[in-house]
């Protein structure tokens, strides 16, 4: 059973408060390096691994420049994922571009900056040809349907918006090398939150069959294989995290039976997850505002769902300790909740904790990725500020907290005329 820890104590975490009002995101330098490290070491058997961050979960520049010197890639799906991408400096094969329901505009801004094109559907080729033209690289989204099984939170393939048919994928590629492609690249993502292993290599086998077949019907190579994101972490104590030199062991496997036995490659993997990379190493810490008894007990938060909104979203699980009553007894069953009026903005629902007082600090763990990134602005709610601590234990802000005027900005009409009746 993992015990989950903030890296600072209920004394640093006070006196960071006095600095930075709670609520904030807080974020640790070295779990995320080190835990970069672990991923590209299970697959250093393949030279051309790459991992291409999936931007959305933890949209910050600062963070992705720790990434970047980790030689990860981005995984973008909008144009301003491509342009934080840009701006730490990522172009050409660093970027990863991912998306659904493409406007054009995005795909030009992709182009512009030499973004591998992942193609969510086969008339996306024509949309493509037309507003950009086509690159010399193109990859093809992979939607299995009903040949995989589904996992909870991405919910079956074939429920799913995302991806070509296996009839599509063959006449797409064979499309794109008509019209002049030469190179290609093949992708799925069809987990989200996965913690059993045998799901990717079930992936992973999935991908490498289906490049032998495209390759053998189509006569085109295949540069990449992308696995897509989707691995899991440990949100309940009693789970354990993936393990990620088994996963590659296993992916090894396979890839010297269906690609190296086949005759086929080198053929590069590439991954794109988001959550496993930075979720851990993230945290969301609260004040205890309010205590409250009536048909249930109830601990009200100052941080809200505009600040972590998984577990009002998904129900999801997201542990939740006491600052400095890390080792007293759970004997207190309550709702953790913040101040939206929206009964579902709870962090948790009848969760044994140790008794919360008012002006207690509380850590909820594990936000690290997709917790800041979904903020909104509901109840007129402002979005916090996200902290780092740096490798030597310093600790600096990378985003400020949103103010009031943040929130009035965009009701200034001020050079906006009617429109004429
Ligand atoms: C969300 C997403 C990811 C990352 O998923 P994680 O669960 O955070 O690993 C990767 N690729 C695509 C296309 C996605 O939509």
């Amino acid at each position: 059973m993992a015990e989950k820890r903030c890296p600072l104590n209920r004394e640093q975490l006070e006196a960071l408060a006095q600095r930075f009002p709670t609520p904030f995101h807080l974020y640790d330098e070295a779990g995320i390096r080190g835990n970069a490290r672990r991923l590209k070491a299970a697959f250093a058997w393949n030279p051309g691994f790459k991992e291409y961050f999936a931007v959305k979960a933890t949209p910050n520049p600062y963070i992705l420049k720790i990434l970047r010197a980790e030689g990860f890639g981005a995984d973008c799906s909008s144009m301003g994922e491509l342009l934080l991408s840009e701006q730490v400096g990522m172009r050409g094969g660093d970027i990863m571009f991912t998306s659904n329901d493409t406007p054009a505009y995005e795909y030009a801004k992709a182009m512009e900056l030499g973004a591998i094109i992942n193609l969510d559907d086969i008339t996306h080729i024509e949309y493509l040809e037309e507003h950009t033209g086509l690159p010399d690289l193109v990859c093809c989204r992979y939607n299995p349907g009903a040949l995989k099984a589904g996992n909870a939170i991405i919910g079956h393939p074939e429920e799913a918006k995302y991806g070509f048919t296996r009839e599509q994928l063959f006449e797409g590629y064979r499309i794109l090398r008509d019209k002049g492609v030469r190179r290609f690249g093949l992708h799925t993502m069809v987990a989200s939150n996965e913690l059993e292993i045998s799901y990717f290599l079930e992936t992973a086998h999935m991908l490498f069959e289906l490049v032998g077949e495209l390759s053998a019907t189509l006569g085109i190579g295949f540069e990449f294989v992308n696995l897509g994101g989707g691995i899991g972490i440990p949100y309940r104590p009693a789970q354990e995290p993936v393990d990620l030199e088994a996963l590659g062991e296993g992916v090894r496997a396979l890839y010297e039976q269906w690609i190296v036995g086949k005759g086929l490659g080198p053929l590069d993997i590439r991954m794109e997850c988001g959550r496993m990379v930075t979720g851990p190493y993230g945290w969301l810490v609260s004040r205890v505002l309010h205590r409250k008894n009536t048909y249930k007990q109830y601990v009200g938060l100052d941080a809200c769902m505009a600040n972590l909104m998984r577990p009002a979203m998904y129900g999801a699980y997201h542990h939740i300790t006491v600052a400095g009553k890390e080792d007293a007894a759970c004997d207190f069953v309550c709702d953790v909740t913040g101040s939206l009026c929206e009964n579902n903005d709870k962090f948790a629902i009848d969760r044994a904790m140790p008794q919360a007082d008012v002006g207690d600090l509380v850590v909820i763990h594990d936000a690290g990725a997709h917790g800041h990134a979904m903020g909104f602005n509901y109840n007129a709610k402002l979005r916090s500020a996200e902290l780092l601590r740096r490798e030597d234990g310093t600790i600096v802000p990378i985003r400020r907290a949103e103010t009031v005027a943040d929130y009035f900005a965009t009701l200034d009409m001020e050079g906006l005329e009617a429109f004429p009746a």
